[in-house]
């Protein structure tokens, strides 16, 4: 069984508000995001999520200029290194974007070794604010009413994006086990603490070559 997950909705009080759109209506399009924006919650998916409602243009991933632009590399001149000379320029959605953390330490830390400081440097680009050491009090027609490091703070927003992590979605393997079907569980359904593709995927191998 690899249901995979389904996205945690925290108890704070307003979360109904229409204001208020979870991370895969924002990433599928199925809901208006406006102009300002707070990001609940800053794992992986909120980086992502960041990254695609601050983003405006061509992405940099599709158009090799585009990336050379962003990241002021000179494929021409090849300077040392390539990076010398040329000023990133960076496109952007004209968002005014806050991602946001319950913990207070500093945003994007346990992103990918490799590529967290790209995550990071590309939403500074674009400025994105963020915040560490929130506390979501309530939701209402005013925006997200928190404790900031124990200070109240209102984050006056037309749209606030859930990214709060997820919950196994395990029902229908319950059901098969209720049922007395032998069901193995692998990837998300089995742990959601994590989103990891390599451990699903090698969850998944291991147990082709053993049944
Ligand atoms: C925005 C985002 C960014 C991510 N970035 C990364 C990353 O950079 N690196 C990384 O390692 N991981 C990343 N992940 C996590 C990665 O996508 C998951 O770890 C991986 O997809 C888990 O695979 P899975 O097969 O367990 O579940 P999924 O890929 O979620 O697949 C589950 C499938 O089961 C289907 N399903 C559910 N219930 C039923 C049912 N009753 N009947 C039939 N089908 C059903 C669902 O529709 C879905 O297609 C990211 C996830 C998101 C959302």
């Amino acid at each position: 069984m690899a249901t995979g997950i389904e996205p945690r909705t925290p108890q704070v009080p307003g979360i109904d508000h229409p204001k208020v759109v979870g991370y895969m209506d924002a990433i599928l399009g199925r809901k208006p995001i406006g102009k300002r924006v707070a990001i609940m919650g800053a794992g992986g998916i909120g980086f992502d999520v960041a990254e695609l409602v601050s983003h405006g243009g061509v992405s940099a991933a599709l158009d090799i200029d585009v990336f050379a632009r962003e990241w002021g590399i000179d494929f021409k001149n090849h300077p040392r290194g390539g990076v010398t000379g040329v000023e990133p320029h960076v496109e952007t959605s004209g968002r005014e974007v806050t991602l946001m953390q319950r913990k207070t330490d500093a945003l994007g830390r346990n992103l990918g070794r490799t590529t967290g400081w790209t995550h990071r440097l590309t939403l500074q680009r674009r400025g994105v604010k963020m915040v560490a050491g929130v506390d979501y009090l309530k939701i209402d027609d005013q925006g997200l009413h928190t404790l900031v490091n124990g200070e109240p703070r209102l984050f006056d927003v037309d749209t606030i994006i859930v990214c709060a992590g997820q919950t196994s979605l395990r029902k229908l393997y319950d059901d098969l086990q209720a049922k007395g079907v032998k069901t193995a569980i692998v990837g998300g359904a089995y742990e959601a603490a994590e989103l990891d593709a390599k451990r699903a995927i090698d969850q998944a191998c291991r147990l082709a070559a053993v049944v």
